[in-house]
């Protein structure tokens, strides 16, 4: 992708929510584009090597401005800190427990009983668990293990 593009492609975008595109504001959303689910201080650590007069409580201020203006979503995952996400659109998530890796789900169609009458804003949905691949390590450990206890077996 030709960079020089995607920061005028971000300045018109940040420009459009009604928000001044400062050079932070920009950086911010740009790695909230090209990395999943960060926290802030994520953001601040990868930022302050080219940005180092960032503070990490400019990156809290700017995604808090950038998540009031609609450009990008605040989560509170687990109790394990705020992450952000620039996926505005209506998904759900899932957190694994061992990697901490956020993934983004479709939003199912949900039926509600007892919401009839409530004008619904907003809807989120989170899941937590074990991650595929995570699992398949689980799994390939466990094996392991059993085969070294078959061996002690033998002996
Ligand atoms: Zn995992
Ligand atoms: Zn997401």
């Amino acid at each position: 992708m030709n960079n020089s593009l995607s920061y005028s492609h971000l300045v018109d975008r940040i420009k459009d929510a009604g928000v001044r595109p400062s050079n932070v504001r920009v950086h911010i959303l740009k790695y909230l584009e090209e990395h999943s689910h960060p926290t802030a201080e994520q953001i601040y650590t990868a930022l302050r090597e080219t940005m180092p007069t960032l503070s990490l409580a400019s990156v809290y201020n700017t995604a808090t401005a950038l998540a009031e203006a609609g450009l990008i979503r605040v989560l509170g995952m687990n109790g394990a800190g705020v992450h952000y996400d620039c996926n505005t659109h209506q998904h759900a998530h899932f957190q694994c427990e061992l990697c901490g890796k956020i993934f983004d789900m479709d939003m199912p169609g949900i039926d509600c009983p007892g919401l009839e009458g409530f004008n619904v804003k907003k809807m989120d949905l989170r899941f937590w668990g074990v991650c595929p691949h995570c699992d398949a390590l689980a799994q390939a450990a466990t094996g392991l293990y059993f085969g070294e206890s078959e061996e002690d077996e033998k002996q």
